[in-house]
């Protein structure tokens, strides 16, 4: 049984069509990421996931449960943490913690067990008596994936967990998705606009205008839809060997920049412009070119 199953989704808002039949399936225990830029249709595939919005058409099952059914157990299921916080600003974090745990009828010692437990992964007792609004971005973040946590879910989604965070924040959530997904069995499904974010990822769908363009590991897209360059400062006459072999290039200033399959066609034709090369170098094709070859866009910059 898949932890997530997705079967021609559609959503529109008015007649502005946020999602356009997709269908996907998330294993169990894997590390799920949807990647798209803003407007992809993320939020709205999350929000309807989490039973927060009523889709228009399609089957979804998540643990084997039907959505629009079995609502209250889904709900059971997922710990969800969204891009904008659902806790109260003017509680402590554990005020706020305890009120949430209140929801999942958890109290006493086994809610003081689970706080201790979830404080030795995120560390938020040196902030836990102070009031959510107080926090910076990545205390808050940390607060909001404890309270997604109290209840022991077994799928964890994270919508745009690092989106808005400074850069060492970022790094410091990113550590702790990582080393939950390492210690637990949970299944973590996640949306993203970094690209260098899903190469974490057992396996990426690439969202764009609605619709899944692209979905396998990481490592397969990038060999797939990017090619490794080989950047070279020539000497001599190297454009007119070029031509002459039919050997495609661009020239940037005074680079020339040769599209390779692989490392090794980058090594044999290093071999055989030798005596015409000042220096080179081999540049793996990054997620970025991924989704340019693949949209034809950019993913927009910080
Ligand atoms: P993402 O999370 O990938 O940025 P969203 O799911 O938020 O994308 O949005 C998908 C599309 O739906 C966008 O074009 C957005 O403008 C539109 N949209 C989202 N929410 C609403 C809403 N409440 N009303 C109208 N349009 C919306």
């Amino acid at each position: 049984m898949n932890a997530i199953q997705v079967k021609n989704l559609h959503k529109s808002y008015g007649d502005k069509a946020a999602v356009k039949g997709i269908h996907f399936s998330v294993k169990k225990n894997a590390f799920f990421a949807l990647l798209g830029p803003n407007g992809a249709g993320k939020s709205t595939t999350i929000e309807i996931l989490s039973t927060l919005l009523e889709k228009n058409q399609g089957d979804i099952a998540i643990n084997g449960y039907t959505l629009g059914q079995d609502d209250a157990a889904i709900r059971q299921t997922l710990g969800v943490v969204f891009q904008y916080s659902v806790l109260d600003p003017s509680l402590t974090v554990l005020e706020n913690l305890k009120l949430r745990a209140a929801f999942y009828h958890l109290n006493g010692e086994a809610l003081e067990e689970r706080l201790a437990f979830l404080d030795q992964l995120i560390h938020f007792s040196p902030f836990q008596d102070q009031r959510f609004q107080t926090l910076s971005g990545g205390q808050k973040r940390k607060a909001d994936i404890a309270r997604a946590l109290l209840h022991n879910p077994e799928i964890l989604i994270l919508d745009e967990p690092t989106t808005g965070l400074d850069p060492k924040s970022r790094k410091e959530i990113w550590q702790l998705i990582l080393q939950l997904k390492s210690i637990s069995k949970m299944t973590v499904f996640l949306t993203t606009h970094y690209m260098e974010e899903v190469l974490d990822a057992d396996h990426v769908i690439i969202l764009h205008e609605g619709r899944i363009r692209a979905e396998d590991s990481a490592e397969r897209l990038r060999i797939k839809y990017a090619n490794d360059t080989l950047k070279i400062v020539p000497k001599n006459d190297l454009e007119s060997q070029l031509k002459q072999a039919n050997i495609p290039y661009q020239k940037h200033n005074t680079t020339l920049h040769l599209p390779i399959e692989t490392s090794f066609q980058g090594i044999d034709l290093v071999q055989q412009f030798k005596d015409q090369i000042e220096t080179f170098e081999i540049v793996k094709a990054n997620m970025d070119d991924v989704f340019l070859n693949i949209t034809g866009e950019r993913l927009e910059a910080e």
